[in-house]
């Protein structure tokens, strides 16, 4: 399977640094890779437009952080599906443990949120992970197979369209990287809870996240079930980004 690799810039970013920041991508001339790893941005909604502009033409391609569940009407500060079709988004990040956390987002939400994706030509990132209390007390495999079996019986057999990103909480932000054998258990087994439920599932994206850097991404991206990377921190170095692209 070809990789993919997405970078998400969180709230990160002005009209100048992502001007700098997406020369320096442009000048890392990420086409080469382009035949076995696909790499896309996810800017701030505001700075969308913008990006997509400033990507025209390019290998990279763009992605939105989150998405409505509604198409259109009154929705104060929602952004949905359609309008991120239109300027040009391939992705939309759903799940976040930024946004489960600090905007209560439910499974259910996020799955829902996922099938409006789809329903719009969006393809869903959909990330799930643990806390660190919960992988202290074995809950791992309950929690992200809780957080995926709601995508999926929402979805049907749609979920074979889906992008699944295992962000293990403990990892992200905090310069602990989930080990290339601990990543590789929880891919095993969210790809087992995916082929339990559609036997042809081995097609659908894992991707890990959680402070992957240059120096440690070609050793999880080895690992069977890790089809590329969903990064943060690193994302926002146009030499960083550019190398895990690389590493992929
Ligand atoms: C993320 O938030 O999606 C993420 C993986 O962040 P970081 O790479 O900074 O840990």
């Amino acid at each position: 399977m070809k990789k993919l690799v997405v970078g998400n810039w969180k709230m990160h970013g002005s009209r100048a640094s992502n001007a700098e920041l997406i020369q320096g991508l442009l000048a890392a001339d990420l086409a080469a890779t382009a035949p076995r790893a696909e790499v896309a941005v996810c800017p701030p909604f505001v700075y969308l437009a913008d990006v997509a502009s400033a990507l025209q033409g390019s290998a990279i391609a763009l992605g939105s952080q989150d998405v409505s569940t509604q198409t259109q009407g009154a929705y104060t500060g929602e952004v949905s599906g359609v309008m991120l079709r239109e300027i040009g988004a391939r992705y939309a990040i759903v799940g976040h443990s930024e946004r489960r956390s600090y905007h209560a987002e439910s499974d259910q939400l996020v799955a829902d949120k996922a099938k409006a994706a789809l329903a719009h030509g969006l393809i869903p990132i959909v990330c799930v992970g643990e806390t660190l209390a919960e992988r202290e007390s074995d809950q791992t495999e309950t929690v992200v197979g809780r957080q995926l079996q709601a995508v999926i019986d929402t979805l049907g057999a749609e979920v074979l369209k889906v992008v699944v990103a295992y962000e293990p909480v403990w990892a992200i932000g905090t310069g602990k990287t989930a080990s290339p054998e601990q990543a590789q258990a929880v891919h095993a087994f969210l790809r087992g809870v995916l082929k339990a439920a559609h036997a042809d599932a081995s097609s659908v994206p894992l991707l890990y996240g959680g402070s992957v850097k240059p120096d440690n991404a070609a050793t999880l991206f080895a690992q069977a079930d890790i089809d590329g990377g969903l990064i943060g921190g690193a994302a926002l170095k146009a030499a960083d980004f550019a190398a895990i692209a690389r590493a992929a």
